[in-house]
């Protein structure tokens, strides 16, 4: 069991599969993608090595994120190797949901449970402007084929100040019939990102004591949950889940560590630097990795430094995938 000096165990594992995207969210590649190209990411074999070992530590969950993880042409041989790996109980993916439509029942069929598909806005328009594409018709085409197909869909949708008016509004009554659960992010800041954090940060905490007003309630955190403090109301058919990184408390629930394409190990999405374990990773070196995740835990710091304007080496999410 992978357990860090604060007394936190980690059960989860955030693999992130490729930088690159093909969105140009304003938060995180607001010019495009221009970092390494996709053969510099880590191979099948790579992954295999590194996923056998962390399910050899107890990590029983693992999300699959990006950048865009669907641009990998290898993708559904990674969600194959991923549902197979001894150990592994629960495989999730994070997308823009691009791909959603024409995919969702092979990737099911491939060992998929769970998607979070980013959806900033239920507003064309508006959806346009923040991720630089006139999608959002197709992504939401996407989603409902995700319930179809019977995956357990998430909807991450950031908090914005100018895109607040009349949001929630329209998500209410789209949760009203649609049955999943919408996470409401507090927008973090990263290096290349100050200004627009600047901008458009708003605290959650408003829309937590309204929807408590409305009669939502809180539910009861599982073992492996992600950081989302999550509602329900009997009038909705989905939930609503709120990710507050800048409130009190929040790293001490942290059960997650996560995986660069490259093969870095990051303590914490803002830890000030990736521990390379690509020489392990290229040797199928299993019980080297083991080995390496045992020693390095303890250098877990016990939060991040948001607070402090202290994004450490995190430049933008599609580097690790949020
Ligand atoms: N391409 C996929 C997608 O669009 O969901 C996966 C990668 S994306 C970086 C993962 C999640 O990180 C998205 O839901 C996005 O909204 C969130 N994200 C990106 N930048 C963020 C920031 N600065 N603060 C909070 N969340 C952020």
């Amino acid at each position: 069991m992978l357990e860090d000096s604060f007394g936190r165990q980690f059960h989860y594992l955030r693999l992130s599969v490729t930088e690159a995207c093909n969105f140009r969210c304003q938060y995180c590649l607001p010019d495009g993608y221009s970092g390494p190209s996709s053969d510099q990411f880590m191979s099948l074999n790579e992954i295999n090595t590194l996923l056998t070992a962390f399910a050899q530590l107890g990590t029983s969950k693992v999300r699959l994120t990006g950048g865009e993880p669907t641009l990998r042409r290898d993708f559904i041989d990674i969600l194959q190797l991923t549902a197979a790996t001894p150990g592994i109980q629960r495989v999730a993916m994070t997308t823009h949901g691009g791909r959603l439509e024409k995919f969702a029942d092979k990737w099911k069929a491939a060992g998929l449970d769970q998607v979070n598909v980013s959806i900033d806005s239920l507003d064309p328009r508006q959806f346009t402007a923040i991720t630089g594409q006139d999608k959002l018709k197709a992504v939401l085409r996407g989603l409902d084929r995700a319930l179809d197909v019977g995956l357990d869909v998430k909807v991450n949708a950031l908090l914005l100040n100018d895109f607040s008016d009349s949001r929630l509004g329209r998500f209410l009554t789209w949760l009203k019939e649609t049955p999943v659960t919408l996470r409401f992010i507090e927008l973090m800041e990263t290096g290349d990102t100050s200004q627009f954090f600047n901008k458009q940060h708003q605290s959650g905490l408003p829309l937590k004591t309204t929807l408590l007003e409305m009669g939502w309630q809180p539910l009861i955190r599982r073992k492996d949950a992600g950081p989302a403090q999550e509602f329900y109301h009997p009038d909705y058919a989905g939930r609503i889940g709120l990710i507050l990184p800048y409130s009190k408390d929040f790293c001490k629930s942290c059960n997650r560590l996560r995986v660069s394409a490259s093969g870095k190990l990051h303590l914490c999405l803002f830890s000030e630097t990736g521990l390379d374990m690509r020489e392990l990773l290229v040797s199928e070196d299993v019980n080297g990795t083991v080995a390496f995740l045992k020693n390095v835990l303890g250098q877990k710091h016990e939060t991040h430094y948001l607070h402090q304007g202290d994004t450490g080496a995190t430049k933008h999410l599609a580097m690790l995938g949020g």
